[in-house]
């Protein structure tokens, strides 16, 4: 007899998902099997090099393992829903189908010599910072380790799929991923666990083997996430969203610095990884007014004192109907030059992918905002 669509749909839900163990847990799943531990190596080789989703049709691996795992295993990568692309410097913005049909966004950024992808760690973000469109959503969820590092595995797909898009760049044919920033919906040290795993599987030698150092998790100053993320990767990469060097009007822009004021996380990086550790980002996105004068920019260097720091300054992105802007062109190069006088490295950084609002702070209104380059 046919089976019914909701039977094969309730069956496909009750496969245990393979994408989003790390290498250890595959090693688990493998031995409880009753299988040699050596097959998750290749497992996780066919996922993550070889971008399979039937990672165990694989000559090498015992019958009996392979007949389980097609039983009782799938790998599910997220959906693309719709990608658009940026006119204006190429990049793509994937609005990324989630399982419960919830949806978050990923964007892919050729640059010179890299291809970075900024994916999302939340639906939504619970910080609620004044010019940030996510922070208006409220947290909705968490990502899952499997939704975090599915929107790597979706976008290494779709590059595979359209090799004339890193034709149109100055990328070289067969080019992949080779940068990670957790910059898109969501504070990723609020889903600390999960950006552990995902981590671990993104750097994993047997799999995308990602340098560490080439994968920045950004921050709006999550203490107790910063511990736990140097814990358990003592070379992780941090941004931080550092925004205004004044406490009050910190406060009032980020409420996470009512909970941790900036100084105690500054202070706390300087004790965990101080000059000699690995490098931090400190974002500061330039709001007129409110975070751009000379004064501003001094503190600003002070607190990099006792840091392997480097800051990018990101004129802010419109986010209607907030009433904020970005400072004039001059201002944001005199605010760069105070710096520059203070011998701190220092550049300012125009978000990519304005025209398909797939820019800092800009995530979330997506669906509403057809554009004309879509490419499907
Ligand atoms: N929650 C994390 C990471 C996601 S936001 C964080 O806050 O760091 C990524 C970056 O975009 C942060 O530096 C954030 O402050 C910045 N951002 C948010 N809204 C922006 C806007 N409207 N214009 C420019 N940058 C913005
Ligand atoms: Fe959340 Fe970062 Fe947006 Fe603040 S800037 S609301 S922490 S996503």
């Amino acid at each position: 007899m046919a089976q019914h669509l909701s039977e094969i749909k309730i069956e496909n839900e009750l496969l245990q998902d393979l994408l989003g163990l790390t290498r250890a847990g595959l090693t688990d799943t493998v031995r409880n099997l009753g299988a040699p531990e050596i097959h998750a190596k290749t497992l996780f080789r066919r996922i993550y090099k070889d971008l399979s989703i039937n990672p165990w049709s694989e000559p090498t691996l015992p019958l009996r393992l392979v007949a389980v795992m097609q039983d009782k295993f799938a790998v599910r990568l997220p959906q693309i829903k719709v990608a658009h692309r940026s006119a204006y410097d190429q990049s793509m913005k994937f609005l990324v189908g989630l399982g419960d049909g919830r949806e978050v966004e990923a964007v892919l950024m050729p640059e010179k010599a890299r291809l970075t992808l900024c994916l999302s760690s939340q639906v939504g973000c619970a910080q609620g910072c004044v010019f940030c469109h996510t922070g208006r959503m409220g947290l909705v969820r968490q990502l899952s380790v499997a939704e975090i590092v599915g929107q790597v595995m979706l976008a290494e797909h779709w590059l595979r799929e359209h090799p004339e898009w890193l034709e149109s760049t100055r990328l070289a044919p067969g080019t992949r991923i080779s940068n990670i920033v957790f910059m898109g919906m969501g504070e990723p040290l609020d889903n600390v666990e999960a950006v552990i795993d995902a981590l671990s599987i993104l750097t994993d030698p047997y799999g995308l083997a990602l340098g560490m150092a080439h994968i920045s998790v950004s921050t709006a100053g999550h203490l107790v996430g910063i511990d736990r993320l140097y814990d358990a990767h003592p070379k992780a990469r941090l941004a931080l969203s550092v925004h205004s060097p004044d406490e009050s009007k910190r406060s009032r822009i980020m409420p996470i610095n009512r909970r941790w004021p900036l100084t105690d996380v500054i202070g706390r990086l300087r004790e965990r990884i101080g000059e000699s550790g690995p490098p931090v980002m400190m974002q500061y996105t330039m709001i007129a007014g409110v975070n751009d004068s000379d004064a501003d920019a001094s503190a600003l260097a002070a607190l990099t004192v006792g840091l392997n720091a480097k800051i990018n300054l990101i004129p802010l992105n419109n986010v209607e109907p907030s009433r904020l802007s970005a400072p004039p062109p001059e201002r944001i190069q005199a605010f760069r030059d105070v710096l520059h006088q203070a011998g701190i490295r220092v550049m300012v950084r125009y978000s990519k992918g304005q025209d398909i609002a797939a820019a800092c702070g800009q995530l979330v209104a997506f669906a509403k905002k057809p554009s004309a380059a879509e490419l499907g």
